[in-house]
């Protein structure tokens, strides 16, 4: 019994001490303000919780002003939860403690308002024109601190995923985007969808349906000549594809020209751009990709637009062949020319002299076959000319 009794009195004088200690620490607490800890962030989503968290060094009353809204709490660890409000406020946290010593902390909140995309895009095109694409991303006259950050776009037209470019232009931000429509008999709608992923996750989506108007098909016999048959050989068009495929790879991603498309060819008549052809009763379609302007040989051939020479040089089926890459996803290509007055790896001005009409190659007379490609699909090279973007009004 004896060593237990022990055990309680040391206890007890144990507990007494304790008691002795907290009294002074109360006496010294009286003048001393709440020590505080915070976290918060300085850029959050408008609407979402706040989540300013406050810790001090004993209970206190919290107090929370921020952006017109006053919470109080009673607690030695509080989150504020209030929901962001948009622009840029203070809050301001007053903790004061039983004795009516007070500490205050001060942070400054950035909230950022959603995305507010505006999608801006034909509705109704002829199948194989080109269709551009511009989203703006804020509304007009967002301060530049309050435009949340795109962390993702994505932009498909039916199954195709349309590659993007951010273009600011001053204080405005957007995006553009460039797609070749496809080539088809069939009246076709397709779904432009738009899914915007901001730098806090949020998503803003925008969908369209884009109806195209389908290409009239003929039914043709097949009336090659046996020389124009020997000149596609497996080899040649293997030859030219991986030139191209080259071609594509060396591509400029930012557009190299700002004016308008022009003909490369003045005052002759075009014909053929999507000129779709069974061969066969029932057999599969084919398109002309390319638009031909008949000319007399020797004829002038200018750059459409301002760019950069990838191609220069004499194929096979293509016979004399230009390739220009005007950035951003666009190349033109100039085919049959007889004589080629550019080097590749040359810059040439929209309207410069590149070569001359000829008839080399898969070609039955002087012509020029003029392909506009985007992404590496044919586009309607009419749609082009005389704008600076598809759909613009020339
Ligand atoms: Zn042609």
């Amino acid at each position: 019994m004896l060593p237990r009794r022990r055990f309680l009195l040391a206890l007890l004088g144990a507990l007494s001490l304790v008691l002795v200690g907290l009294a002074v620490s109360a006496a010294v607490r009286d003048t001393d303000p709440p020590q505080l800890y915070f976290e918060a962030q300085e850029r959050l989503p408008a609407g979402e919780p706040l989540r300013l968290f406050v810790s001090a060094d004993e209970p206190a009353t919290f107090r929370l002003e921020y952006a017109g809204q006053v919470v109080e709490e009673v607690a030695q660890d509080v989150t504020f939860d209030v929901p962001v409000a948009p622009g840029v406020h203070p809050a301001r946290v007053t903790a004061t403690d039983g004795a009516g010593n007070a500490s205050e902390l001060t942070t400054v909140v950035t909230g950022v308002p959603a995305l507010a995309p505006t999608l801006e895009a034909a509705t109704l095109l002829r199948s194989g024109d080109p269709l551009g694409i511009r989203l703006s991303l804020h509304e007009a006259g967002t301060d530049a601190a309050l435009r949340a950050q795109v962390a993702d776009v994505l932009v498909t037209l039916g199954e195709r995923v349309v590659p993007t470019r951010r273009v600011t232009d001053g204080a405005d931000e957007r995006l553009e985007a460039l797609v070749a429509t496809p080539l088809t008999v069939d009246p076709t709608t397709l779904g432009l969808r738009v899914v915007v992923t901001d730098e806090f996750g949020r998503v803003a989506e925008l969908e369209r349906e884009v109806v195209l108007e389908p290409l009239p098909v003929e039914v043709e016999q097949l009336r090659l000549s046996a020389a124009t048959l020997a000149i596609v050989t497996p080899e040649a068009r293997d030859l030219e594809a991986a030139v191209l495929a080259e071609a594509w790879a060396r591509a400029e991603p930012e557009p190299l020209w700002s004016e308008p498309f022009r003909m490369p060819i003045g005052g002759v008549n075009t014909s053929g751009f999507g000129d779709a052809r069974r061969y066969a009763q029932g057999g599969p379609v084919s398109f002309h990709n390319g638009l031909d302007l008949a000319a007399p040989m020797g004829t002038p051939v200018y750059a459409t637009n301002a760019g950069r020479v990838l191609v220069s040089g004499h194929y096979p089926i293509k016979g004399g062949f230009v390739v220009l890459d005007h950035g951003g996803g666009v190349m033109s290509y100039y085919l049959h020319l007889s004589r080629l007055l550019v080097a590749e790896g040359q810059a040439v001005a929209g309207g410069e002299l590149i070569g001359e009409v000829g008839s080399e190659g898969l070609s039955t007379g002087p012509h020029l076959h003029w392909e506009m490609r985007v992404h590496d699909q044919p586009s309607n090279p009419l749609a082009w000319v005389d704008r600076a973007f598809p759909g613009e009004a020339p």
